[in-house]
């Protein structure tokens, strides 16, 4: 197992509790039990020392909607929920005091442990569900999540399950192993990453590897080997990570301009010169996309700039 950011960590998930009421009325008011909060993508964070996330106990959550808290799972016996809080923060740039610290998961996790790490992403992907499941896609009527937070159901008896739509993320070499790395026109300053796109109903990740390669770039991709996965949340995507090979060129290349303003292959060594010389930034390092890269420059972009 590739060791990204938010597939680190070590959480029992624990089913057994989670469909069982009673266990889990006693987990959620239990001494041991402890409340992290969630806000959109970002989790609350401890104020004094913000590489930890912030965990309440029963006691401290009540004042944040403890009642529509999620359970996660339990890390070394200690039951941790979610509660999500983000109708309740005020709306305005100046908080007051004791608002809590709110940090995105994709730009931080890195900053935190394994365990806290999977406990962010959890939390973050539940409740993006639980906000966007307000209806049955049956028949319309309104649905009730249960009480675990892990289901969702109407007056007609129709369940719902949490939902994760696959993509595929790819680092696509040439024959003189060069990286293919494109930039989209609505990416932050000057940054490049690997191709990356959704998988189609209906279609294989491997070839949805090779049809994004294409659609985005023109290049021919050849051979598909699998990397790893991890999810990313944002909203609701598992990322399926790819080696792919292609015997395409520079003059293949393509671009539509729209989904892509550039696309090049980098030799290891324009890479480095282009980030030490800050031409070009690269993905979060939290992102599986930075892993690929960083896996097939055989060093991490903080080696690179230490020189
Ligand atoms: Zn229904």
């Amino acid at each position: 197992m590739k060791n990204f950011v938010l597939a680190r960590g070590n959480m029992d998930r624990d089913e057994v509790t989670r469909n069982d009421p009673e266990a889990l009325g006693l987990a959620r008011k239990s001494e041991q039990a402890r409340y992290i909060l969630v806000e959109g993508q970002s989790v609350a964070v401890n104020r004094s020392k913000q590489n930890e996330l912030l965990k309440l106990t029963a006691q401290e959550a009540r004042e944040w909607n403890s009642r529509e808290a999620v359970y996660l799972g339990r890390i070394e016996n200690v039951p941790y929920f979610a509660c999500d809080i983000s109708d309740m923060l005020p709306d305005t740039d100046v908080k007051p005091a004791g608002t809590p610290v709110m940090r995105p998961v994709k730009l931080w996790a890195h900053e935190w442990s394994g365990n806290d790490s999977i406990l962010a992403v959890t939390a973050v992907a539940i409740h993006n569900w639980i906000r966007s499941s307000r209806y049955c896609s049956n028949c319309g009527e309104p649905l009730a999540i249960h009480p675990s937070g892990w289901q969702a159901y109407c007056e007609n008896n129709h369940l719902h399950f949490p939902r994760t739509d696959p993509a595929v993320i790819m680092a696509v070499r040439d024959n003189e192993d060069r990286l293919l790395l494109a930039r989209n026109p609505q990416w932050y300053g000057n940054m490049y990453s690997v191709l990356a796109g959704f998988v189609e109903a209906g279609e294989t990740a491997e070839s949805a590897v090779v049809r994004e390669s294409f659609e985005e770039t023109r290049v021919n991709v050849n051979k598909v080997e699998y990397f790893g996965s991890q999810p990313w949340p944002f909203p609701r995507s598992l990322m399926l990570a790819f080696n792919a090979w292609t015997s395409s060129t520079d003059d293949d290349i393509m671009i539509d301009g729209n989904e892509m303003s550039d696309a090049q292959f980098f030799s290891r060594d324009e890479l480095k010169k282009a980030l030490r010389h800050g031409k070009l930034t690269l993905p979060s390092p939290s992102s599986v996309a930075r892993a690929l890269i960083e896996d097939w420059l055989g060093q991490t972009v903080e080696e690179v700039m230490e020189g």
